[in-house]
């Protein structure tokens, strides 16, 4: 699914430390990694802060084919943080402000995203004007987050603004520039009366969660992340991203919320407003890996209760092999320079039954003489078994026996067998630290 994004990029300044940012440049990192196709429309200036920036982008997976490059500096802001709550000081003409229509206009992306900051320049926002209602230009969504900052505002551009959306995103504290009367289910109802091209309105309310309110009344709510705030920077462009992203892929709206909560209140943990996903770092591997070389389900090899049988699968006619997660296959290729014992496949998760977050290619692994292995490179999924992850009714994290039909008969799960104290402790260990991923969090969540 192609995403159109047009706005700012900009590096956030925290006590002289620089971060890569502008809520544009964020939802568009956050949406490749929920899985969309962004194109991103922005401008850089011909500075070194511009070169850093596209570089972020290339990191991010980002093309930047539509990040144009001027003789303005690249955008900066100033953000100090007050009991977690962000404020914003953007000052002077940058880039941003002048964003050029890129010379392909042909588009084929079933939704664009746009704010209001980077309107304030009038060439930026006759560029978006042109991309928004010229010729042969048709998004199945229009998605504005309204992101109000300073006084980078006014009636007239937020009215142009929201008459070009299908889905309206605004926080508690910004609808008040509306100067509506009435509680936020009325404001809502006004709004949606006042323009028939908005299909719904997100409002999120910080500590009471967020709101989908739609047309023809129906009201969708949802509780604020769970989770410990280390800076809210980027939370609310993950969520926007995440339910965009998750509502062109034909998700309902709770589920819509969920995941969106799911990937803010992750962002939320981090002082980056873009977080490097934690399991895309072969170091973490390593450490898992550790964590689990020096325990065995039993204190004597369990392959000797039941000949192998998850490893071989005697009698299987099924392709057998075991998934990797996203970033471990970092490690095991390592593990291919000391010992040629894998074959490997890679499969797209859209025509398997994998969350929608995990967005790069899946890799599949057999091995080429089980049940003969270099035991200390075994996949996470052969060290663990049969121990299974899911997470139960109050979000806590628990470990069962593998439920799933399997093509061969295990002892220890048919006879209920003990297993060792230690490996129960490691494998717990290792799934807490797993689960920071959100794309293995979706995962499990999937299961449970
Ligand atoms: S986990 Fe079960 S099936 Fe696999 S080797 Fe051990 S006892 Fe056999
Ligand atoms: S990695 Fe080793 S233990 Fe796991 S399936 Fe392959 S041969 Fe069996």
């Amino acid at each position: 699914m192609k995403l159109t994004v047009f706005g700012e990029i900009l590096w956030d300044v925290f006590n002289n430390e620089k971060k890569i940012g502008g809520a544009p440049f964020n939802f568009a990192a956050h949406a490749a990694r929920e899985g969309a196709d962004v194109r991103l429309l922005s401008a850089v200036g011909k500075d070194a802060l511009g070169d850093e920036a596209l570089l972020a982008c290339t990191r991010m997976n980002l093309p930047t084919d539509g990040i144009a490059r001027v003789d303005f500096p690249t955008g900066r802001c100033m953000v100090t943080l007050e009991n977690d709550i962000p404020s914003y000081d953007l000052s002077g003409d940058m880039a941003y402000d002048h964003i050029p229509l890129p010379e392909d206009l042909t588009d084929t992306s079933t939704a664009f995203y746009f704010g209001t900051l980077a309107q304030r320049g009038e060439e930026s926002r006759a560029t978006l004007r042109k991309l928004l209602f010229g010729d042969g230009q048709q998004y199945d969504e229009i998605f504005l987050d309204i992101n109000i900052r300073q006084h980078y505002y006014s009636d007239e551009l937020i009215e142009e603004s929201i008459r070009a959306a299908t889905i309206l995103k605004i926080s508690r504290e910004e609808i008040g520039v509306l100067q509506i009367p009435g509680d936020l289910p009325v404001i809502c109802k006004t709004l949606l009366k006042k323009y028939g091209n908005l299909k719904m309105i997100l409002v999120t309310m910080d500590r009471d969660g967020a709101m989908v309110y739609e047309r023809g009344g129906k009201i969708t709510r949802s509780e604020k992340p769970n989770c410990e705030v280390v800076s809210t920077v980027g939370a609310g462009d993950a969520f926007s991203a995440a339910f965009l992203v998750h509502y062109l892929n034909g998700c309902s709206i709770d589920e819509c919320l969920k995941r969106a909560n799911r990937l803010a209140g992750w962002v939320c943990g981090h002082v980056e407003a873009v977080p490097v996903y934690p399991m895309d770092d072969i170091r973490k591997w390593k450490a898992i890996y550790r964590l689990l070389n020096h325990v065995e389900t039993e204190t004597y090899d369990c392959g000797t209760l039941c000949d192998s049988a998850c490893c071989i699968c005697k009698g299987s006619t099924k392709d057998m092999g075991i998934y990797l997660f996203p970033g471990e296959h970092l490690l095991l290729r390592e593990s291919e320079k000391e010992e040629d014992w894998l074959t490997w496949e890679l499969q797209d998760p859209a025509e398997i039954e994998f969350p929608e977050s995990w967005t790069g290619p899946v890799y599949f692994v057999n091995c080429k003489t089980p049940p003969v292995c270099p035991r200390k490179w075994r996949p996470l999924q052969c060290r663990t078994f049969p121990l299974k992850p899911v997470i139960d009714e109050n979000g806590v994290l628990e470990l069962i026996w593998e439920d799933e039909e399997l093509p061969y008969t295990c002892p220890i799960i048919e006879q209920n067998l003990p297993i060792h104290d230690s490996f129960y402790k490691a494998t717990y260990t290792v799934w807490m630290h797993l689960l920071r991923d959100p794309r293995i969090m979706d995962l499990v969540q999937s299961w449970s």
